[in-house]
């Protein structure tokens, strides 16, 4: 009965150790595993590749996962922790805003984000891509995006006399943006102004006539600064009003009138923004034109209106990406 009972005793601590050693197995195991996944994830990854766990775990909130694997596979730079703070950050072009940097120290991001996004870090007109006219109000023409000569919008409307100077039948708009004139013409009036247009579409070919007469007259780079080169110039869209007011004195400047004022607070109720503002020719390369606006549509030009952007940093970011 002793020995039967020592046996069983025996048999017990064996089975207890054979558990108690499962267990220990187990836990090992697990813990292994988790740390060989912890080391294949990017947050261990960005880590051997100098970065702290904070700015690991910055990247990763900002980026998606593709994005944090482009980082993965270059150098580390504090500057890109900077950069991925920007509103307007766009990944596609972190190589050119880390080399623009390099070149233009004195710049902010801000500046450096917008100039690259926009193209503005190239000379004018260095390189051109086309217009795509499907984006119809949103199309973008500037110093690198151009229409061709085959672009000539069917669907124009005459403004009349009432509200343009020049020839009977020379002032016209593409449908849609000419009802929101009205309606900004209308809102204007009653607020006390009498808006004129002085200018509208251009087509092609007097374009090329304006742009030759300014270089003839000036020379080609003020004449750069003023009109723009033909097929870059938005008065081809037919999207465009140049403005002035009805009671101008001779020696009226639209920048200081009360007409500017109105338009800065309300066009863009009615889709229309002001082109070139002060402070963003680096951006626009155009010196400011308070008289010129375009339409873009509501919600553009709301947006553009809020963060106090241009055009051509609305379309970088909103509309190409
Ligand atoms: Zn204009």
């Amino acid at each position: 009965m002793k020995r039967k009972k020592l046996k069983l005793k025996k048999q017990a601590y064996y089975i207890f150790a054979g558990i108690v050693g499962i267990f220990v197995a187990i836990i090992l195991g697990v813990n292994f595993y988790n740390d060989l996944k912890y080391k294949e994830s990017n947050e261990a990854k960005l880590i051997t590749i100098g970065y702290t766990l904070e700015q690991a775990k910055k990247i990763e909130e900002k980026l998606t996962k593709e994005e944090v694997e482009k980082i993965l596979n270059m150098e580390k730079n504090d500057n890109i922790l900077s950069l991925i703070e920007e509103k307007y950050f766009l990944m596609k072009n972190l190589d050119n805003y880390l080399e623009y940097m390099k070149k233009e120290s004195e710049k902010s991001l801000t500046e450096i984000i917008a100039i690259v996004n926009t193209h503005a870090n190239n000379k004018w007109y260095s390189k051109t891509f086309e217009t795509n006219i499907d984006l119809k109000e949103q199309m973008l023409v500037n110093k690198f995006y151009a229409l061709n000569e085959n672009y000539n919008p069917e669907n124009l409307k005459t403004l009349s006399l009432q509200y343009a100077y020049g020839e009977p039948g020379t002032n016209k708009l593409i449908d849609y943006a000419y009802d929101k004139y009205m309606d900004l013409w209308e809102a204007a009036n009653e607020a006390g102004y009498y808006l004129m247009v002085n200018s509208s579409y251009r087509d092609y070919e007097s374009q090329k006539q304006t742009y030759e007469y300014c270089k003839a007259a000036k020379g080609e780079r003020k004449a750069d600064e003023i009109a723009a080169h033909v097929g870059h110039s938005e008065h081809q869209t037919g999207l465009v009003v140049d403005m002035t007011s009805k009671n101008a004195p001779e020696d009226f400047k639209f920048k200081e009138s009360e007409e500017y004022k109105w338009l800065k607070e309300n066009a863009h109720k009615y889709g229309f923004i002001e082109r070139y503002p002060e402070g963003k020719t680096f951006i626009t390369g155009y010196s400011p034109e308070s008289w010129h606006w375009r339409y873009v549509g509501i919600d553009a030009a709301t947006v553009i209106y809020n963060e106090n952007i241009t055009y051509d940093e609305y379309y970088a970011y909103y509309i190409e990406k």
